[in-house]
C-alpha cells in the first residue's frame, strides 16, 4: 500500500517535472525585483567545453569568472547562488532547476567562445525572452566599458538554460579562447576580475540604477582589504 503510494506520488512528480522541464510558465519580469543573482559557470567536470592553446579549458575560466563575480555581488549586498563552485559536471536541466527554484532572481550564464578562425574575436550576450532584453544589453555595454574590447552584439538564442528559465536569463560570452589575446586574457586572473566587475556593476544597475555599484558600504568606508591570494585589487575603472 504505501509502496503503491509512493510509486504513485514518484509517478506524479515525475509527471510534474517533465512538464516543468518541457513547457515553462512565461518568464516572469523580475529584471527590477530580483534579489536573488543564479550564477552558472558554463561547463565543468567531464564537459571542459572549449579547449584552446591560448585559454585552456574553457570551464577553467567561467568557474573563476563566476567566482569572482558571485563575491561582486555579494559585496553589493545581492543574494548569490552557485549553480557550481568546483569542477564537477552539472547537466543543463539541472542548471535549469536551480535557477527556477529560486524565489525573485534572474539568471546569469558565464562562458568563453571558440571559433576555428583565430581572428575572430569580441564579446556576445545571449538572452531568450523579451523580459531579459535589458539586462543583457546592459551587461554588453559595461563590457564595451573594457578597453580594446570588440562588440559582436547582443542576440536572442534558443539555449536551454536560457529557453527554460522563469525569471530573466542571459548568457554572457566572454571573448574568444581561440583568439591568442582574447585567450590570454582569459588566462590572466586580473582580467577575470575586470570581466565580473564590468558583469557585476551591469546587474547591480539594473536592480538599483547607475552610480550604485562603486558606491557600495565596503567601497565607501575604503576598509582595507586583508592579503588574499584569491583576491585581486580591482583594477581601476576607466572610463564612466
Ligand atoms: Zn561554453
Amino acid at each position: 500500500m504505501s509502496r503503491l503510494i509512493s510509486r504513485a506520488l514518484a509517478f506524479g512528480l515525475l509527471t510534474l517535472l517533465a512538464a516543468c522541464a518541457t513547457a515553462p510558465k512565461a518568464a516572469k519580469n523580475t529584471s527590477k525585483t530580483f534579489t536573488t543573482v543564479v550564477v552558472d559557470a558554463g561547463h565543468g567536470g567531464k564537459d571542459n567545453g572549449a579547449y584552446r592553446r591560448f585559454g585552456g579549458a574553457e570551464k577553467i575560466a567561467t568557474l573563476d569568472v563566476a567566482q569572482r563575480l558571485e563575491r561582486n555581488l555579494r559585496e553589493s549586498e545581492l543574494k548569490t547562488v552557485m549553480t557550481r563552485s568546483s569542477d564537477v559536471f552539472i547537466s543543463l536541466d539541472e542548471r535549469v532547476a536551480i535557477e527556477n527554484s529560486q524565489k525573485n532572481a534572474i539568471f546569469v550564464s558565464i562562458h568563453f567562445n571558440d571559433s576555428r578562425r583565430r581572428g575572430i574575436h569580441g564579446f556576445e550576450t545571449y538572452y531568450h525572452s523579451g523580459n531579459s532584453s535589458d539586462l543583457a544589453n546592459r551587461i554588453q555595454s559595461k563590457l564595451m566599458t573594457i578597453p580594446h574590447s570588440v562588440n559582436r552584439g547582443v542576440h536572442t538564442a534558443n539555449f536551454r538554460v536560457l529557453r527554460l528559465a522563469y525569471y530573466p536569463a542571459v548568457l554572457v560570452e566572454c571573448g574568444f579562447l581561440s583568439n591568442r589575446s582574447e585567450g590570454n586574457n582569459a588566462r590572466d586572473a586580473e582580467y577575470r576580475e575586470l570581466l565580473s566587475e564590468r558583469i557585476a556593476e551591469a546587474i547591480v544597475e539594473q536592480r538599483y540604477g547607475p552610480g550604485v555599484y562603486h558606491a557600495s558600504p565596503q567601497v565607501a568606508a575604503a576598509q582595507p582589504q586583508p592579503a588574499n591570494a584569491g583576491h585581486e585589487p580591482a583594477p581601476a575603472a576607466p572610463q564612466h
